[in-house]
């Protein structure tokens, strides 16, 4: 990774008295969303573009998606990834036990897109949300895949183009992918599943 701190600070520069820095106050929502060096976006919620960040993010997918999730009810996320898989993208999914409900869910929802997708029940909680995007960039941090994430939590979501880091993201997807299950959606997947690559 090549961060670069500094830029944040001159994202956010300190307040002085003036009808300048007033102007700076009031779009620093915007300027949250800034790129903090040419290959790292951050994000932040509330309502600050994480979901429209995954959204985009997801549209630009060529090979391959990868996730990880632990809580995934956001409706467009879902339906981004199930345009993805329409577009021929390898997507894949691993989610944690929690998302295992009486109801429908998002889970369900992706599964149906014939969406390979994992439960992960090895640990207390599977607590990463990641998103690997054609072996090239990673969208990760403490934002869930979720409505309340955008809409009522305070969460932070990194878009990383790095592929060096890529490769080690997916390392570990693929370890968790190893001891994880096939997402029984209790309905149409079950003649459709197939994903060679599994
Ligand atoms: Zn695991």
């Amino acid at each position: 990774m090549r961060a670069n701190p500094g830029t944040l600070v001159r994202l956010f520069p300190l307040p002085t008295f003036s009808w300048l820095s007033l102007s700076f106050t009031l779009i620093l929502p915007l300027l949250a969303v800034a790129s903090a060096a040419d290959n790292i976006q951050v994000f932040f919620s509330p309502n600050g573009g994480c979901t429209e960040a995954v959204v985009a993010n997801l549209g630009r997918a060529t090979t391959s998606v990868f996730v990880q999730a632990y809580s995934f009810t956001s409706t467009p996320i879902a339906k981004a990834l199930a345009d993805a898989k329409k577009r021929g993208v390898d997507v894949q999914v691993i989610l944690d036990k929690s998302n295992i409900t009486g109801q429908y869910s998002s889970a369900d929802f992706v599964a149906h897109a014939n969406i390979p997708t994992y439960i992960d029940s090895k640990h207390a909680i599977a607590h990463n949300k990641i998103m690997i995007i054609d072996c090239k960039t990673v969208l990760t941090g403490s934002f869930n895949f979720t409505k309340a994430a955008e809409t009522g939590n305070a969460e932070n979501l990194l878009v990383i183009k790095d592929e060096a880091m890529a490769k080690v993201y997916t390392a570990n997807w693929q370890a968790h992918l190893e001891h994880s299950q096939a997402y029984d959606s209790g309905s149409t997947r079950t003649a459709k599943t197939a994903n060679p690559r599994k």
